[in-house]
């Protein structure tokens, strides 16, 4: 699947971390991102055969070389440590559960357009006897990814109205806040903000203490 779509499901698996703090939907978020490092290839592909003559087959040869067990263990490892202290076995569980739910929409949703089939080779570095594969595999453009994208992009506006946050604050916190100002200003009567906004929204500016009349005498 896309990008996109990646993050949006894994932000939104991240939604469901209890208590969750930004920290922990980026964490969270990231691991759903990291199978694809091994695509690495494509733009120097792309750029290889725009200007040379002997263009690369990076993507084509490393693609997917990562999406496996040995790459989920030192990935999560490495982002559930950054979590806070307390929260790190926690956030290993999340973290490996998203990166898992990256393959199965890879299984499931990523044929190429020229109908070819990518296998995941889960065991690797140790195996390469069992991989990933089904007959039913769809393409990557086809109806149920934009279906699953624009549910998961319905999900994020509800989280806005209801939360005070969006996918974006994977990316900027002052982008976000602004989307959500937008959202909340547009939409913000079809779903009330919780009654316990964000832990992390930003303090509301103090109401003025209202005057006392100044006395005559
Ligand atoms: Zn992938």
């Amino acid at each position: 699947m896309s990008p996109i779509t990646h993050a949006l499901v894994s932000w939104a698996v991240g939604t469901f971390v209890p208590r969750s703090t930004r920290r922990d939907r980026v964490l969270v978020t990231l691991a759903g991102l990291v199978p694809d490092v091994d695509g690495f290839g494509a733009p120097i592909d792309l750029f290889t055969r725009a200007f040379t003559e002997s263009p690369t087959r990076l993507f084509h040869a490393y693609h997917h070389e990562l999406h496996c067990v040995g790459w989920a263990v030192v990935a999560c490892g490495v982002l559930a440590a950054l979590a806070e202290r307390g929260r790190r076995a926690l956030l290993g569980a999340f973290c490996l559960f998203a990166f898992h739910l990256h393959l199965l929409c890879d299984v499931a949703g990523a044929k190429g357009p020229d109908g070819s089939q990518w296998e995941i080779p889960y065991l690797l570095p140790f195996s390469r006897a069992w991989q990933w594969k089904v007959s039913w595999q769809w393409e990557l453009n086809a109806w149920p990814n934009i279906l699953l994208t624009l549910l998961l992009l319905g999900y994020c506006v509800y989280t806005a109205l209801r939360s005070g946050r969006t996918v974006v604050e994977v990316a900027s916190l002052r982008i976000d806040r602004a989307l959500v100002r937008t959202l909340r200003a547009r939409f913000g009567r079809l779903v009330p903000p919780r009654s316990e906004e964000s832990q992390e929204a930003p303090p509301s500016p103090a109401e003025p203490a209202p005057r006392r009349p100044e006395s005559d005498s």
